[in-house]
């Protein structure tokens, strides 16, 4: 059930789940995080030109997929160009330079990090190119705000298959996550354990002890119910395997608004408009 897909706009299918490697040290902690979690089954990775382990991404995905014996078409690898890259010919180098560090011919995903004002358009052209050249299969956005995608549809070429936002029950994102479905833009989840602080929440506890599961579990599990890709990051063997066992068990439609009654518009990371 982990290699489950969604269909993007284009045809291009992506694991509903996969592993965030943001502040995963580059060298042997990230190494052992990617090779674990493709051994447990994993095969989606997420990581970024400023998360600076791209190297050792792709050095465990080679690995990765050699223990587990399959092939580069089964992973799903992601990355994204950063704000200091935001030019035509600049993010069309930085495509480049995070393929050579992976290691890799292409990228399944590459993503606009931030939409930094007055920037992101040209950067989008970039995107548009490496596209339609072929030369990554899928190109979407992060952290983009609906008017942040009103203004690039305006004069867009392809309209983004992804936007990656933060996303958990403290955000739900009910306005934006509508904006995408209406446009087709699948909605990917960042920090959905809103990087662990969500753990104690009673109400989370309460419906992960029905179910036997971990407060995580339930969160991921709302997530995939909600049609929302999601990337939790662990560099722990067991919470990598916890927090992907989540297709034995189902929340009801009240526990499902229960959590999202949770929504406070709450934020661990910066506000896309107020970060550049
Ligand atoms: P997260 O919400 O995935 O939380 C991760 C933290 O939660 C871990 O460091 C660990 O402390 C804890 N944790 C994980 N599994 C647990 C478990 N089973 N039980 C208890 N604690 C557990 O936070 P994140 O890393 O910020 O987000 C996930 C991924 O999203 C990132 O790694 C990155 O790939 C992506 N991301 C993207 C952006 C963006 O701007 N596009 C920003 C932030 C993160």
């Amino acid at each position: 059930h982990l290699q489950a897909t969604t269909t993007l706009s284009n045809g291009v299918r992506m694991p509903w789940f996969g592993l965030g490697v943001y502040k995963v040290e580059e060298g042997q902690e990230v190494e052992f995080a990617v090779r674990t979690a493709i051994k447990h089954g994993y095969r989606s990775i997420d990581t970024a030109a400023i998360y600076q382990n791209e190297e050792g991404v792709g050095r465990s995905i080679r690995q990765g997929l050699e223990e587990a014996g399959i092939g580069r078409d089964e992973l799903f690898v992601t990355s994204k160009v950063w704000n200091a890259d935001l030019g035509y010919e600049s993010a069309l180098a930085a495509y480049d330079t995070s393929l050579k560090k992976l290691g890799l011919e292409s990228l399944d995903l590459y993503l606009i990090h931030w939409p930094v004002k007055g920037k992101f358009k040209e950067a989008w052209r970039a995107l548009e190119t490496l596209y339609k050249e072929g030369r990554v299969k899928a190109i979407g956005v992060s952290n983009f705000h609906v008017h942040h995608l009103e203004e690039l549809l305006r004069d867009a070429e392809i309209v983004p298959m992804v936007n990656q936002v933060e996303f958990h029950p403290r955000l739900s994102q009910k306005e934006l996550r509508q904006y995408c479905q209406d446009k087709g833009i699948q909605f990917e989840a960042w920090s959905p354990l809103m990087q662990g602080q969500l753990l104690n929440d009673p109400v989370l506890e309460e419906i992960a002890g029905r179910h036997g599961k971990s407060v995580a579990q339930v969160i991921l599990r709302w997530d995939l119910q909600n049609g929302v890709v999601t990337i939790p990051k662990s560099i722990n063997e067991n919470r990598i395997v916890e927090n992907a066992s989540i297709y034995d068990f189902e929340l009801s439609g009240e526990e499902m608004a229960r959590i999202d009654g949770l929504n406070l518009d709450q934020r661990v990371g910066p506000d896309p408009d107020n970060f550049n």
